[in-house]
């Protein structure tokens, strides 16, 4: 007997008619002999109505009641299964996020789980019931209701896997599994078998939005086992597991793109210490993530001035340019250019780290497809650039032949 976290979405909820399919799922894995502990997000849309609500009160709002609100979706999905379960004829309690408690700080709208107490969920489920806990909710140290952020579920499922030493967690979600790249985009993109936890951590913060990227840091953590699959099909999905559990493992693993940027570039820079201290202090204090950065050495002899090129994402690129032209005196730059058509497109794989020559095949498969290449960044595991968003396709497309992913 093994003991199994299951979460579903919202698209999975949908309706009554979909929790009682859920139900019918969660029986199924009692059937097997399993003890199960589920979590489900509100029903789709229900959480945006809730945020819409909130913000007809006005543009800056209460966060604490900010999650009093958003919070209720899940309530009702969490009673909802319970009673289609005890319909079926199986014993089944909902818990909400207090109940336990998850217990979160107070960061009301993206709190963060500390701790799950599972003495009382536990005794529940050993009486042989199934604990069916309203995800994305918590308890603050202030004593309120706490939310995790959008897409919380998949933390609260993953956190709750690890609190109760599950076998693994399984995110029921519509789609089938994590892909090479975006299927919509790349006809031939394959679902994958297995990932490990750092390259899905780099999918999911480069724009592939299965999983929050939250759940992962927690999985990766704890070593909880998660299986991506679809609420909708009976086929296997995508294991996120610890890189040993891959014995075979691929060079490249998946191609990831993110739509979510903006570039800026200041040209002639003076190219002197305490410059990008200067540049990059203000942005940070202003709370703009910048991303990329590129900056050249000065091909002038003298060393006066360079050019800076940096990325923002796109929301946050009016407002950069604001901040570095509010500094624009102690700047001394010449020009200011910005431009939100980019695309950052990055290969991802652990194989890199024991591989050399990955780079350039990236650098050579957009080059044969003459596709300008505007900045680089890389990790350990991960080969990031930024072109311009309408060869995103393209490039993605070429990518995806390149390291070999392509499937029929
Ligand atoms: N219902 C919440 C949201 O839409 C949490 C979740 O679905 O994971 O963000
Ligand atoms: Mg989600």
């Amino acid at each position: 007997m093994a003991l199994i976290v299951q979460k579903f979405g919202g698209t999975s909820v949908a309706d009554v008619e979909h929790i009682q399919a859920v139900a019918a799922r969660v029986k199924a894995e009692v059937d097997n002999g399993n003890q199960v502990a589920v979590t489900v997000s509100a029903m789709a849309g229900v959480t945006n109505q809730l945020v819409n609500y909130v913000e007809q009160t006005g543009k800056l709002y209460d966060t604490a009641e900010y999650d009093v609100v958003v919070s209720s979706g899940e309530q009702v999905t969490s009673g909802l299964l319970a009673l289609a379960l005890q319909n079926m004829g199986v014993p089944a309690r909902s818990w909400l996020g207090w109940q336990l408690p998850v217990k979160t700080n107070s960061a009301h709208a993206k709190a963060r789980i500390e701790g799950i107490e599972a003495d009382k969920i536990l005794a529940s489920i050993n009486k042989g019931e199934v604990a069916v806990v309203a995800g994305f909710q918590g308890l603050g140290v202030d004593g309120r209701i706490t939310t995790l952020g959008r897409g919380g579920t998949d933390t609260s499922g993953v956190a709750l896997a690890a609190a109760l030493g599950a076998e693994r967690c399984d995110i029921y979600t519509d789609v089938d599994g994590v892909y090479t790249t975006d299927p919509r985009i790349v006809a031939k993109a394959r679902k994958l078998d297995k990932i490990t936890y750092e390259e899905m951590l780099e999918m999911a913060s480069v724009g592939a939005k299965v999983l929050q990227t939250r759940s992962v840091e927690v999985a990766m953590k704890h070593g909880v086992r998660i299986q991506v699959r679809s609420s909708f099909s009976q086929d296997e999905g995508t294991l996120v597991v610890n890189e040993d559990e891959i014995v075979e493992q691929e060079l490249i693993s998946g191609i990831a793109y993110s739509r979510d940027e903006a570039k800026i570039t200041l040209i002639g820079v003076a190219d002197k210490p305490g410059i990008a201290a200067r540049i990059f202090g203000p942005l940070a204090d202003a709370n703009i993530n910048v991303d990329m950065i590129v900056q050249n050495v000065s091909a002038d002899p003298a060393h006066v001035a360079t050019d800076l090129t940096f990325t923002v994402t796109k929301a946050d690129l009016e407002r950069a340019v604001e901040t570095v032209k509010a500094h624009a005196k102690d700047l001394g730059y010449k020009q200011l250019l910005s431009d939100p058509d980019v695309v950052k497109i990055s290969v991802i794989g652990v194989g890199m780290r024991s591989h050399a020559g990955i780079a350039q095949r990236m650098f050579q498969s957009l080059a044969d497809k003459g596709i300008n290449i505007q900045v680089i960044s890389t990790s350990e595991i991960k080969v990031s650039v930024l072109i311009a968003e309408e060869y995103a396709e393209l490039a993605l497309r070429s990518l995806h032949t390149t390291y070999g992913l392509d499937g029929e």
